[in-house]
């Protein structure tokens, strides 16, 4: 089911401030799709969660799911959460304790009276996703605070709600688990036909898991886009930095060359693609991420995007070097392969990627 959100605002009080968490959001979030919001903590991502689920109450806008508009600041419109038909898995893991593991998974299912039979099949399947099969009559207390975060996954996937909203779900899982558990989750969900409305501020699962990602900041969306897009033609600098590691070297266009342009910057002149046409003379920003940046100690290669720079520092992180290099007053940060023989104060030669640095306004 599609959501579609209009001039949505929300205000928190706290010691005498107003605090803007929702800042007139307009969003149309696709149906059965994976959609995630994601932003730097304290953005208003939980704000907007929650208001889509009716736990919070919006002080101006409108929502609906699907044909239902759900609330209504002007109408008057208010649907209770229960009646929305959506699941939900928060950070904090929200089962009951006082029941087991089956208990819990299977408590949806029962308050709609579907025959035990039925529910033991559908409580069983979705346990072995969250690989919690052997774990029925655990109490729910005595598990770990991943495994009940599975719990309350498979809780909220068995009843098969239409939309499903998680916050933060996986958060509370170690890393290997974490990694798993996402990859597990996007072919679930994608074999589903479900709308998955999904908030974290961890880039990468946003960028492993998404069909769509909103970015937002200070209570607004910033950018819309699938996670190529986000990642290699975002129009936004906040979105672009936030995004992934990103060198943003300023300067001036000097020319176009089909999808590219050459960008005049204090490192020289650099092409790039130009996804928003920005025009020749027009101030610009050129994003480059690190891994796209090739390293030579020679250049003998030679070619366009070859620069000369000194190595001003360099860690060392096991699979690669995180390497500083200046290049007249510009500082970029790149990766370099450990068998590049390298060290602290030499010359190396970068080579920027011509299509996967790209142009955004400055
Ligand atoms: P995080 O990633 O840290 O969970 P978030 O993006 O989900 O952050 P929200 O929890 O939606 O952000 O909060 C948005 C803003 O509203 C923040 O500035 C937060 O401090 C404020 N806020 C949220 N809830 C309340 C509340 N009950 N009272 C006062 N301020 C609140």
């Amino acid at each position: 089911m599609e959501i579609r959100i209009r001039g949505l605002t929300r205000d928190y009080f706290s010691e005498g401030k107003r605090i803007r968490a929702l800042d007139n959001v307009d969003l149309t979030i696709p149906a059965n799709r994976i959609f995630t919001l994601l932003g730097p903590s304290g953005c208003g991502k939980t704000t907007l969660l929650r208001c889509i689920v009716g736990l919070e109450t919006p002080d101006a806008g409108e929502i609906a799911i699907g044909d239902e508009i759900v609330w209504s600041t002007e109408k008057g419109i208010f649907v209770p959460p229960e009646k929305r038909g959506l699941g939900m898995v928060f950070q904090t893991y929200a089962i009951w304790p006082h029941m087991t593991v089956f208990e819990n998974v299977a408590f949806p299912l029962k308050c709609r009276n579907m025959p035990m039979e039925e529910i033991r099949i559908r409580v069983a399947r979705f346990l072995e996703f969250v690989q919690l099969d052997g774990f029925e009559n655990r109490p729910a207390t005595k598990l770990s605070g991943g495994q009940q975060q599975r719990v309350a996954l498979a809780r909220a996937l068995v009843a098969e709600p239409k939309v499903i909203l998680f916050d933060e779900p996986l958060s509370n899982l170690d890393a290997k688990l974490r990694e798993e558990t996402r990859k597990e989750l996007r072919r679930f969900l994608a074999g589903l036909n479900i709308t998955a409305v999904y908030v974290t501020h961890d880039r990468v699962e946003a960028l492993a898991l998404s069909d769509l990602i909103a970015i937002m900041r200070a209570g607004r969306i910033v950018e819309v886009g699938d996670p190529k897009q986000i990642y290699f033609r975002s129009g936004d600098r906040f979105v672009a930095d936030f995004i992934g590691r990103a060198n943003l070297i300023k300067g001036k266009v000097a020319a176009l060359e089909g999808s590219h342009a050459v960008i005049e910057t204090d490192v020289g002149a650099i092409v790039g693609l130009n996804p928003r046409g920005i025009e020749p003379g027009t101030e610009a920003m050129l994003c480059v991420r690190p891994e796209f940046i090739r390293t030579e100690a020679t250049g003998v290669a030679g070619g366009r995007n070859l620069f000369r720079g000194k190595i001003e520092t360099l860690l060392f992180i096991g699979e690669a070097y995180e390497g500083e290099i200046r290049i007249g007053d510009t500082l970029v940060t790149t990766t370099i392969s450990p068998t590049v023989d390298v060290v602290e104060g030499g010359d190396i030669f970068l080579s920027f990627d011509t299509d996967h640095c790209f142009l955004l306004p400055a």
